[in-house]
């Protein structure tokens, strides 16, 4: 028996992930994700669309994963899984995934936001995509079979990856919520889990963001409340009404539009990537919120349509917008700023329907977005936001069902791998024997 697992990116650190499964001579990466901030940091000093700098630049801008870390394995390598469509799983396969010879494996709504990165970066992914339906399997080799077992979190079809081999199963628990009231796509599978945890897990390594945080993390149906509490429960009436979320976030979309409708509004979706991902969403059958309100994507569409906004009454719509974190160049910044013609009033209201991403530039966009914002009197509402990471208990409950051997913690630092060394010691691991900590670059033997 040979299997290795080789931390590559997201250990003891947020962002980038990827891990890479060897078992015996044969290789499956699971994720492949950018650093978002020092993605935007490279993309932005650079002065050019990211299409023309290369994987060894985003390697050396710590953008993308090091895959130098496995170049060993290169010719092993028989398929790329992403777990789920956010960026930090997904995004540097249309720069990373060309260098092995493998197909991409991974859920409909996760094809679809790949292949709409793709398109946006001009970027002709080699690779062939295998489209796989959550709680499903796909045999990769005569030794390895992948399965995506569905998981709730903030983006649809994520999944919890399952490789099976001869010796037992790797399990992949990227991002993931055991949330048993969503509001869009089924609960958890936990069956799938419990039977994997009883036919044998050699390893599970777990993302253990919040693994500090006591308790567990609310469903996605709170937030649905706490919107319904600021959008139906306050007096809007004359007033425009603006939310903005993540726009990856369709089950929180739904939710948005779906009081816009019974405040008999009309909803109007405002903004590059809201139009990315709802695109996807339809292509994958999962929503079809084109249907409840125009999408405009460009610039001009969207100035457009806010003048016809203007001019018929702001009080008559739901405008959903980009820009959330208070990028400067979403759609909200450039309502607020006057690059886009719309002219706020005393109490109109701004939904933020999101946390703020505790990085300094995003606290330093929100700031002034927000001062803008209330310079004009609008009425800011904040806090309708539930998190689409688990915290120690749905980690817990998750180990019990797996029943590992050895668990590992990824997609946080240190602190939060400490917190779920912790955890693991509770429940009977013994540290560096069975709970181990990986940095990047290290990998794992079970032989
Ligand atoms: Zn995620």
């Amino acid at each position: 028996m040979a299997i290795e697992i080789k931390a590559v990116g997201g250990y003891a650190e947020v962002g980038k992930n990827m891990t890479a499964v060897k078992v015996d001579d044969e290789v499956v990466i699971i994720d492949m994700g950018i650093h978002l901030p020092n993605y935007i940091k490279i993309t932005e000093e650079e002065g050019e669309t990211v299409v023309k700098l290369k994987a060894a630049d985003l390697m050396k801008a710590r953008a993308v994963p090091d895959i130098e870390m496995i170049k060993e394995w290169k010719s092993m390598v028989k398929a790329v899984v992403p777990t789920h469509a956010h960026l930090d799983h997904v995004g540097a396969i249309p720069y990373l995934a060309g260098k092995y010879k493998a197909p991409v494996v991974c859920t409909p709504f996760t094809a679809a936001v790949l292949r709409a990165i793709c398109k946006d970066e001009k970027i002709k992914l080699s690779n062939q995509i295998k489209v796989l339906n959550p709680n499903s399997k796909i045999k990769i080799s005569d030794k390895i079979t992948v399965e995506l077992v569905h998981v709730t979190h903030s983006t649809p079809q994520a999944s919890i990856v399952a490789v099976h081999t001869p010796y037992g199963a790797v399990v992949y628990a990227a991002d993931f919520k055991l949330d048993n009231s969503p509001t869009l796509g089924g609960r958890p599978n936990y069956a799938a889990l419990e039977r994997l945890g009883k036919k044998g897990v050699v390893v599970a390594i777990i993302n253990s963001l919040y693994a500090a945080y006591d308790g567990k993390c609310p469903s996605e149906n709170v937030a649905k409340e706490m919107l319904k509490g600021v959008m139906l429960d306050v007096d809007s009436r004359g007033k425009a009404m603006i939310a903005t979320t993540f726009s990856s976030h369709i089950a929180r979309l739904k939710s948005i539009v779906s009081f816009g409708k019974k405040l008999n509004r009309k909803v109007v979706f405002l903004g590059r990537s809201l139009s990315k991902y709802i695109n996807a969403a339809a292509e994958a059958n999962i929503a079809h919120l084109e249907k409840e309100g125009k999408v405009c994507r460009f610039a001009r569409q969207i100035s457009k349509k806010l003048k016809q906004v203007q001019k018929e009454g702001p009080e008559k719509y739901l405008l959903i917008v980009t820009g959330h974190q208070g990028e400067p160049k979403a759609t909200l910044s450039k309502m607020s700023s006057g690059v886009y013609p719309f002219m706020f009033e005393d109490e109109d209201e701004v939904i933020f329907s999101c946390n703020v991403i505790p990085t300094p530039i995003n606290r330093a966009y929100r700031e002034i977005l927000e001062d803008a914002l209330k310079a004009k009197g609008t009425r800011i509402f904040k806090g309708a936001h539930v998190s689409g990471h688990g915290r120690k208990e749905d980690i817990r409950h998750l180990i019990k069902l797996l029943k590992p051997e050895n668990i590992v913690p990824v997609h946080c630092e240190k602190p939060a791998m400490d917190a779920f060394i912790d955890l693991g010691i509770k429940m009977g691991y013994t540290e560096g024997r069975s709970a181990h900590q990986l940095l990047n670059g290290q990998s794992l033997k079970f032989e």
